[in-house]
């Protein structure tokens, strides 16, 4: 948990707030997405912000275009306008590789599976390992003994590797107290404090993509201009990480709004990988958007779609 410092100040960004529904194109979207966009939209519209989609699409494994479809299908549905054009993520890895290679004195190579990890904390027995708040144990730092010429021989083999912050160097580079802004629905700011350091050594690059979420979030959210971060409290923990990345690179700290998770009837994180009914299904079993947007807590009626918004890239079909 984080918890409030009032010490420390956070500034209201100035000129038109913007916020930015980024999902995810690896299945379908559920009420958690609806509720997510809505609530973004909701915002934008009290404040006469400006309201973004970005399609978070690194991972080229899991992400279709059929899906990055079904988003642009589904937020129209449920009466949302955004504007264009959408920024997809999939189109900007050198952008992630040059944001990289301005954090990579802070970095090293990665060769371990999650199984090595596993291993080498069982190993310390009769330690307390601490695990970071994903619950993964933190890194124990296998890697960073490995000698330079050692690493790049076996990336120059062809090792499959990721990059890990070296966590003390980042935060001696970036000096803290770390703090963000979070501001609630009506409108107040209040401090809270962010303790990056609770990641360990966390990956930046993964070893299957040429970024990561943390990476990718945090250099988008300032090409975009973004002022106002929306989104579910299953992401509050890497805002901490988020903030440091942002103080390593520059790059502006927007303010942050972590919203509770929608849960289905068990009381389980709607995900897609889980069975929750998709918005397209609940359409098809002749559910109105009015009765979702309802069922969220969200005004019956919103306004029209204007021919400016809802532009979006031509989606092509991926391998
Ligand atoms: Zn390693």
């Amino acid at each position: 948990m984080t918890q409030p410092v009032p010490d420390l100040p956070v500034r209201e960004p100035a000129g038109q707030p913007v916020f930015r529904f980024a999902p995810s194109p690896n299945g379908r979207l559920h009420l958690g997405h609806a509720y997510s966009a809505l609530l973004n939209a909701e915002f934008a519209r009290r404040r006469a912000g400006r309201f973004l989609l970005r399609i978070e699409d690194i991972d080229l494994t899991r992400c279709r275009s059929e899906f990055e479809e079904g988003v642009y299908e589904d937020l129209a549905w449920l009466g949302l306008q955004w504007e264009g054009p959408v920024l997809r993520q999939s189109e900007h890895f050198a952008d992630y590789q040059s944001a990289f290679g301005r954090l990579r004195g802070l970095a090293y190579p990665c060769f371990c599976s999650r199984r090595d990890i596993a291993q080498a904390v069982a190993e310390r027995t009769g330690e307390f390992w601490a695990h970071d708040p994903d619950g993964a144990p933190l890194y124990p730092g296998t890697c960073r003994s490995l000698g330079t010429s050692e690493a790049e021989a076996r990336m120059a083999e062809g090792a499959p590797h990721a990059w890990r912050l070296a966590m003390d160097q980042a935060l001696a580079a970036a000096r803290g107290p770390h703090a963000y802004g979070s501001f609630d629905l009506d409108g107040r700011v209040r401090p809270v404090e962010a303790r990056p350091e609770r990641w360990g050594d966390a990956v930046i690059v993964r070893k299957e993509t040429p970024t990561s979420y943390h990476l990718s979030v945090v250099v988008d959210d300032a090409r975009q201009g973004v002022t106002h971060v929306v989104r579910g409290t299953d992401l509050e923990a890497a805002t901490d990480l988020h903030v440091l990345l942002q103080r390593l690179l520059g790059l502006p700290t927007p303010l942050y709004h972590h919203h509770a998770l929608i849960l289905d009837p068990g009381g389980d994180k709607l995900a897609k990988s889980a069975r929750s009914e998709a918005l397209a299904d609940l359409r098809a079993r002749g559910i109105t958007a009015e009765e979702i947007r309802g069922r969220l807590g969200f005004p019956a009626v919103m306004s029209q779609v204007t021919p400016n918004h809802n532009r979006h890239p031509p989606v092509t079909p991926r391998a």
